[in-house]
C-alpha cells in the first residue's frame, strides 16, 4: 500500500503543479491517483472515482489497454529513438502519418509531428507566417483567435488562446495576435435568439479583418467547440458563416482539434462534424489516448504544397517530432478506435445517451444551461435560472461542486461555474447512469451548501 502521507509531503516540498493554487491545498495535500482501468481511477486511499473527464479529454479508448503497452514495449526494443530530420524517417512515423491522413478530411493529407498540443500550435503559427512569406505577402502576419479559446501554454499557444489569466501572467499576447468574442450564447447572447447570435459572433471576425486590414490578416484559429473555455457549443449558424468569411478574404483557417479530434464529437474530427474546411488542424490528446505525449499538425493541400514545392527547408522541428514509441502507441490507439468501431459507438450509442441524460440535469434548480455535442458536455450553475444571475465569488460554486463530486466518486472539471463532463468514448450505458446519478446527488449537496435547497 502506498504511503500517502509521505508522497504528499514530498509533493509539497518539491513539486510545482500546473494550473494549481498551491495555497488552496492547505494542510489537505494533493490527491494521489494510483491506478486506473476502463473508465475508473483509484486513489492512494482506495477510493474509486468515475473519470468523467477522460483524464483531460485524452483517454478516448479508456484505461488499461495492454495492446498499447505491448506496442510501446516492442518499439522500445526495436528502435527506441530516431529522428525524422535530415532526410531520415522510421516506420511508425510514416505509418502514423498515413493512418491519420486516411481519417482526416480528404484535402488534409500531410502531418507534421510534435510532442504536444502546445507545440502543435507553435508550429501552426510558424507555418502560417511561412506560408504568407512564400506567397510574397509578408505583411500578412496577424492571427485572430477568440476570448476563452485555449491553444496551449507555451508563449505562442497562450497568445493564440484568449484566456485572460494567461495573458495577465505572461505579458501576452505577443504582437501579431488579435482576438474576437467567443460564441457564448447563454452568457453573452443578450436579447438575440441563438441563430441570430451565431451570425453576430461570426461576423465579429469580418469586422476584425476589416479593422486590421484584409491584407494584414494571415489566419483565424478556433476550436470546433471551445473545451477549456467551458464547452462552448457554437450556434448552428456560426461555422457556416465563419467559413464564408475566411473564404471571402482568403485567410487560412486553423481548426484546433486537440480536444475534438479522434472521436470526441462522434466524428473522427470536429471539422467533419461541422463540415468545415480547415487549412491546418493541430492535434494531440486523443491521438495516443493520452498513453504517451504526442501532438501534430495536419496540413492541408494549400499549405503543404507551398511548404514542399516552394519552401525549401522549413527550419523547424523538435527532437521528439514523430517519436517512434509514441507513434507506435498512437498507431495502436488508432487501430483500436477503428477496428473496435469506437467512434461509431460514440456517435450512435454513447453520445445520444450521454446527451439525453445531460439534458435531464436541466431540471435541477441550480442548473441554468446544459450544452454539449457528442461526448462533450457541460452544465452551468446559476443562482437564478430566470435572470441568469451568477453566484458571487467567480467560480466558487463550481469549485465547491467539483470538490463534492470527488467526494461522491466522480471527476468533473469546473470552469468558472460550468461543470464539464467528457468521459472516455468507451463508457457503457450503466456507467453513464452512474455518472449522472452521482452528478445529481452532487448538485443536491451543492445546492444545500449554497443555501439553495
Ligand atoms: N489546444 C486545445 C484545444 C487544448 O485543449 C489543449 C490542451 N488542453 C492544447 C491545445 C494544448 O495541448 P497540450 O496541453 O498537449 O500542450
Amino acid at each position: 500500500k502506498l504511503d500517502t502521507a509521505r508522497l504528499q509531503a514530498l509533493d509539497a516540498a518539491h513539486h510545482l503543479h500546473p494550473f494549481t493554487d498551491h495555497r488552496e491545498l492547505g494542510g489537505r495535500g494533493t490527491r494521489i491517483i494510483e491506478r486506473a482501468a476502463g473508465v475508473y481511477l483509484w486513489d492512494s486511499e482506495g477510493n474509486r472515482l468515475l473519470d468523467g473527464m477522460a483524464g483531460l479529454w485524452c483517454v478516448n479508448i479508456g484505461y488499461g489497454r495492454s495492446e498499447l503497452a505491448d506496442a510501446a514495449h516492442r518499439q522500445m526494443l526495436e528502435l527506441p529513438y530516431y529522428n525524422s530530420f535530415f532526410q531520415c524517417t522510421h516506420p511508425p512515423a510514416v505509418e502514423l502519418a498515413h493512418a491519420i491522413a486516411e481519417q482526416a478530411p480528404a484535402h488534409m493529407n500531410h502531418v507534421f509531428f510534435t510532442g504536444s498540443g502546445s507545440e502543435a500550435n507553435d508550429t501552426v503559427l510558424r507555418m502560417v507566417r511561412r506560408y504568407w512569406d512564400l506567397q510574397g505577402q509578408p505583411l500578412r502576419k496577424t492571427v485572430i483567435g477568440r476570448t476563452n479559446g485555449y491553444h496551449g501554454s507555451t508563449v505562442a499557444g497562450a497568445s493564440l488562446g484568449g484566456m485572460g489569466a494567461m495573458h495577465e501572467q505572461g505579458d501576452l499576447p505577443i504582437p501579431g495576435i488579435a482576438h474576437i468574442a467567443q460564441p457564448y450564447w447563454y452568457g453573452e447572447g443578450g436579447d438575440m435568439d441563438e441563430d441570430e447570435f451565431g451570425l453576430w459572433a461570426a461576423r465579429q471576425l469580418e469586422a476584425k479583418i476589416l479593422e486590421l486590414g484584409a491584407d494584414r490578416v494571415a489566419a483565424f484559429i478556433a476550436e470546433p467547440i471551445q473545451g477549456a473555455g467551458g464547452v462552448i457549443v457554437p450556434p448552428a449558424t456560426y461555422w457556416p458563416e465563419i467559413q464564408r468569411i475566411v473564404d471571402r478574404y482568403g485567410i487560412l483557417l486553423v481548426v484546433d482539434e486537440v480536444i475534438c479530434g479522434f472521436g470526441r464529437t462522434g466524428e473522427w474530427f470536429g471539422s467533419q462534424y461541422y463540415n468545415i474546411r480547415p487549412d491546418l488542424m493541430p492535434i494531440a490528446k486523443g491521438m495516443t489516448s493520452g498513453y504517451l505525449p504526442m501532438g501534430g499538425v495536419i496540413v492541408g493541400e494549400r499549405v503543404a504544397r507551398a511548404l514542399i514545392d516552394e519552401g525549401g527547408e522549413f527550419f523547424h522541428g523538435y527532437t521528439y517530432s514523430g517519436h517512434p514509441v509514441a507513434a507506435a502507441v498512437a498507431l495502436e490507439n488508432l487501430r483500436i478506435l477503428r477496428d473496435e468501431g469506437i467512434v461509431d459507438y460514440a456517435r450512435n450509442e454513447a453520445a445520444p445517451y450521454l446527451q439525453k441524460r445531460i439534458r435531464e440535469l436541466a431540471d435541477h434548480p441550480l442548473v441554468g444551461e446544459v450544452r454539449g455535442v457528442g461526448m462533450l458536455g457541460a452544465i452551468e450553475l446559476v443562482k437564478d435560472r430566470n435572470t441568469r444571475e451568477r453566484f458571487p465569488g467567480k467560480g466558487a460554486a463550481g469549485s465547491l461542486c467539483r470538490d463534492l463530486c470527488i467526494r461522491n466518486g466522480l471527476v468533473m472539471r469546473a470552469v468558472g461555474d460550468s461543470m464539464i463532463m467528457s468521459p472516455p468514448l468507451v463508457i457503457e450505458p450503466q456507467e453513464i447512469d452512474e455518472l449522472f446519478d452521482k452528478a445529481w446527488r452532487t448538485l443536491n449537496m451543492t445546492a444545500q451548501q449554497l443555501g439553495r435547497s
